[in-house]
């Protein structure tokens, strides 16, 4: 993230004018006026990955992904469906009830993921690219960040594979008993759009590594790199069925995996309305067990004695790394009122320097939100924002010739009831607010539907200590943020969700336990 913040600002002089109104704002760079777009990736898998083949649509239907560049279409991707959504269930289903997959000693699964993983890394530039393309994230972010993380996730389950086991139990009659952590099936993934490489093998790899088979469907919005994953897979020697691929919409397609009667497992990550859809999907089919991680509003909390640079540096990163598209961004930034002017000018001056653009160019902060509807999603948030009466720090406003750019926004003056304040925004959009006490801190930090992530800087360690106890939030980062790892495990409580990813308590929920009891020294037992 260091990088996302080097940039010098390159202006593009029809956004200046707009950027003086706000105070800091549009700095438009890496193209010829937010027109045309640098170096694309070249598209090589548009079908559906059913069984080892890539095919297409039962309907022969497809549909669009755009550069968000732009607005232009970049390729037309199989549209799957449910008929399609059966053929892949059965493909994994057969891999899973005869094939080798789940049959494999955990060692072995283990080798043919870290195959994988070193498949993945050769092709870390086009995979990359293809994240940039299709999502709008900086270049030299995806290649570090986004790709890094995948190869990462994928070595830390590669690793994690032959170390599933069970309990020998202590029984309190004359009964012996051990437990069996058994892979559940055959597992549906569900993922977003914001880091598509990454959530693939979020929910693929502890997936793989329990010895599930699976069926993913990524996000219309960003189906390019799933499949060429997909197309990666097989050339690391992942049996056919065991990972397919069904790129489609959400209520056709995703619907039609939740309800499914032979999916044994949903693992979602997404909005707190479809999570609850899939919750009902479940309920209404086989009450397969699923896992959701969800949306946020995340606090991020400055104390008086915060290193004020640092404290500026993360909230920025916090709210801004990804276009503000990430479950965890810690969008309401609470600082104390000892520090809190010397905290906003700091904040205004360091924008200044911040660089929306193509994200091809190595010199752009940040690149356009995903598609058309977020984009306006957002810019319709910044507006009742303003006619709520938060006052604009810096940005409010879009940005570019074409394509989804918009500006980093900050506003200041911000109620805790204000929309604003109280929504997921997921965008560039972060809320500046006043505290005086650590009791008034954990009051506000808490009075959220939400409980995914919470930051907070301060040197006192009591502090760090008690707010870290007293937040009611999955993962609680001190003097950092966006900290994560695929060591530490990942999930929110609330409406942010339940069940976690990264960490090996991300394999709980691909795994059964099944408990083996047996009587000692033959004695009768009925
Ligand atoms: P979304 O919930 O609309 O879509 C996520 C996925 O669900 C997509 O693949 C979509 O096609 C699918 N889907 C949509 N309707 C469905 C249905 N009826 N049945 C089954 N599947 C369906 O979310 P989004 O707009 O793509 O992503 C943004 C949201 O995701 C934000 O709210 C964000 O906070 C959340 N998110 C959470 C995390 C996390 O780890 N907690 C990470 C990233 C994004």
């Amino acid at each position: 993230m260091a990088s996302e913040s080097e940039s010098n600002g390159h202006h593009h002089a029809g956004d200046e004018a707009r950027a003086e109104n706000s105070g800091a704002g549009c700095r438009h760079g890496g193209d010829d006026g937010g027109g045309t777009p640098r170096t694309t990736p070249e598209i090589r898998y548009t079908k559906l990955f059913i069984n080892g083949r890539f095919v297409d649509a039962a309907s022969g239907k497809t549909f669009e992904t755009r550069d968000p560049r732009t607005g232009d279409v970049i390729a037309r991707v199989a549209e799957g469906d449910k008929e399609d959504v059966d053929l892949a269930v059965k493909a994994a289903r057969e891999a899973f009830d005869h094939g080798e997959w789940p049959r494999m000693s955990g060692s072995e699964r283990g080798k043919v993921m870290a195959k994988y993983a070193e498949v993945v890394e050769r092709h870390a530039d086009e995979l990359a690219a293809l994240e940039s393309l299709d999502a709008g994230k900086p270049l030299a972010a995806a290649r570090a960040v986004d790709v890094g993380e995948c190869v990462g996730i994928l070595r830390y389950f590669a690793g994690a594979a032959d170390k599933i086991h069970g309990e020998t139990l202590k029984m309190s009659r004359q009964l012996q008993g051990y437990t069996l952590r058994e892979p559940l099936g055959v597992a549906g993934l569900i993922v977003p759009w914001n880091f598509p490489a990454i959530m693939f093998f979020s929910k693929v790899s502890p997936a793989l590594a329990a010895g599930c088979t699976v069926v993913v469907k990524p996000a219309e919005q960003t189906p390019l790199s799933a499949l060429f994953l997909a197309h990666l897979s097989k050339q690391a020697g992942v049996p056919d069925g065991v990972i397919n691929v069904v790129t489609g919409f959400g209520p056709t397609a995703g619907a039609a995996i939740s309800s499914h009667m032979d999916v044994d497992v949903v693992a979602f990550t997404g909005s707190t309305e479809v999570g609850r859809l899939i919750m009902e999907a479940s309920a209404k089919s086989n009450l397969k067990p699923v896992a959701l991680e969800l949306g946020g509003k995340s606090p991020f909390i400055v104390f008086d004695d915060a290193d004020l640079d640092k404290a500026v540096e993360l909230a920025i990163g916090g709210n801004f790394f990804n276009k503000g598209e990430a479950c965890v961004a810690g969008s309401r930034v609470f600082v104390q009122e000892g520090i809190y002017d010397r905290f906003e000018q700091k904040l205004a001056d360091t924008m200044k320097s911040w660089v929306v653009g193509d994200p091809f160019d190595p010199r752009v902060n940040q690149g356009p939100q995903v598609d058309k509807a977020q984009y306006e999603r957002v810019l319709g948030y910044i507006e009742q924002g303003k006619a709520e009466g938060a006052t604009v720090l810096t940005g409010g406003n879009p940005c570019g010739k074409k394509g989804y750019y918009i500006e980093p926004t900050i506003f200041t003056n911000v109620k805790d009831d204000m929309v604003i304040a109280r929504e997921e925004i997921f965008g560039p959009v972060m809320c500046l607010m006043k505290f005086k006490t650590v009791e008034e801190a954990i009051e506000r930090a808490n009075g959220t539907r939400y409980g995914l992530a919470a930051g907070l800087v301060t040197r006192d360690i009591d502090v760090a200590n008690r707010m870290a106890r007293s937040i009611r939030a999955g993962v609680v980062w001190v003097n950092c943020y966006f900290a994560m790892d695929r060591s530490c495990p990942f999930g929110g409580r609330k409406m942010s969700g339940f069940g976690k990813d990264d960490s090996m308590h991300a394999l709980d929920k691909f795994l059964a336990v099944k408990s083996v009891v047996t009587p000692v020294h033959g004695s009768p037992w009925f």
